[in-house]
């Protein structure tokens, strides 16, 4: 299997993965899962003229549809035996999986796994924090878009902002380094922190992500007119604070990165709306009740739960992803009359 590689119809190599733990979550970010009526219109009623799809009727993957640790970690095994060598632990909120750490240490030893991330909303993260540095984990990002505790509360549904910002603080203390964090920015909801944000990440030696507002929410309430691009984001920045550009991009990095003259903090604008990166997409996805994803914005998935569970050989599975990547698509539609959206929200297809 040594000699495999997983490379889709367009020249793509594929070398990143990421897993989704579950498709649960502690927060109902306005943007991903809103809770309420009340939180979906929010943002809807400021462009109540324009006409959206229907939302996503939410239902919960049953239990028994999710991966166990084991075939996750057999899942993740097969993948690096045909090059993938990143892997991105997600969800929903990964730390809502009891015993995260578990797999983790599963994961960071099989051999081949160059680079073993998380995504989390830092909710849980303090106490879990050794015990996920101990089990291996290289990287952690947090999700934070806002410093303001009542904005925090409208945009992510929970008043949880102390709690995360004592997440990140520990991540750093207990040596994770760079310690990510990402902010989604709409327009009238959180923008007014742009700067804010930049100069919590440059006193905090934060590496912030800005990253673009993407219909991928369950209200389906996004519009183009809610998302402040990053050349926006950058523009902003720049009449605040002087910014240089940060070293050359790997050619498969989202993000353009510029840093702060003294070298503290760096600061990063991942625009997937305004200027597409699909040319350089090495990313595929596994959500956590067993399908892979080829595309964020896929309308179909492929079932590897049923082959997993199938009894079949780790070399036929391999052979079948072989055969899935060759689907993964050249590009997203966002913007065009013909985009239509995954049938599924960013929580349950793992961001
Ligand atoms: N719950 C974890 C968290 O929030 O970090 C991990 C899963 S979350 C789906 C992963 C990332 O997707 C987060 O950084 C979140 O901000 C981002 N995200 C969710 N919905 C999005 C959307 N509609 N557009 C852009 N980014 C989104
Ligand atoms: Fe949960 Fe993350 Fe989605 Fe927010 S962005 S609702 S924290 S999965």
């Amino acid at each position: 299997m040594g000699e495999r590689l997983l490379i889709d119809s367009h020249g793509r190599v594929l070398r990143d993965l990421r897993v989704s733990l579950t498709d649960r979550c502690n927060f109902r970010c306005l943007y991903c899962l809103p809770e309420t009526e009340a939180a979906r219109n929010f943002y809807r009623g400021h462009w109540a003229h324009m006409p959206n799809p229907a939302p996503i009727a939410q239902q919960w993957v049953p239990k028994s549809n999710i991966l166990s640790f084991e075939e996750i970690e057999r899942a993740v095994r097969i993948a690096v035996g045909s090059g993938i060598q990143k892997i991105r632990l997600t969800g929903g909120e990964p730390l809502l999986r009891k015993h995260a750490e578990e797999l983790v240490a599963r994961v960071s030893a099989i051999p081949g796994v160059t680079d073993l991330a998380m995504t989390t909303n830092g909710f849980l993260f303090p106490e879990k924090a050794r015990a996920l540095r101990q089990a291996g984990l290289h990287r952690v990002s947090f999700s934070l878009d806002s410093l303001d505790r009542g904005n925090f509360k409208k945009i992510t549904g929970r008043d949880g902002l102390n709690e995360v910002l004592e997440g990140i603080r520990l991540a750093q203390e207990i040596g994770f380094h760079p310690v990510k964090v990402n902010a989604v920015i709409i327009r009238d909801i959180n923008d007014g922190e742009i700067e804010a944000l930049a100069g919590f990440a440059r006193e905090r030696q934060l590496s912030l992500r800005f990253i673009e507002f993407m219909p991928l929410d369950s209200a389906r309430a996004w519009q183009k007119e809610m998302v402040v691009t990053g050349s926006e984001v950058l523009g902003r920045l720049q009449r605040r604070f002087e910014l240089r550009p940060a070293g050359t991009e790997t050619p498969s990095s989202t993000s353009k990165r510029w840093m702060f003259p003294d070298g503290q903090g760096e600061i990063g604008v991942i625009s997937p709306v305004s200027e597409p990166f699909c040319g350089h997409c090495n990313r595929i996805r596994l959500t956590a009740d067993g399908k892979i994803r080829t595309c964020l914005f896929s309308v179909t998935e492929h079932d590897l739960r049923s082959r997993l569970r199938g009894g079949g050989a780790d070399e036929a599975i391999a052979g079948w992803l072989e055969e899935v990547v060759l689907q993964k698509e050249a590009r997203h539609h966002i913007g065009e009359p013909d985009f239509v959206p995954p049938p599924r929200s960013m929580s349950c297809i793992g961001g």
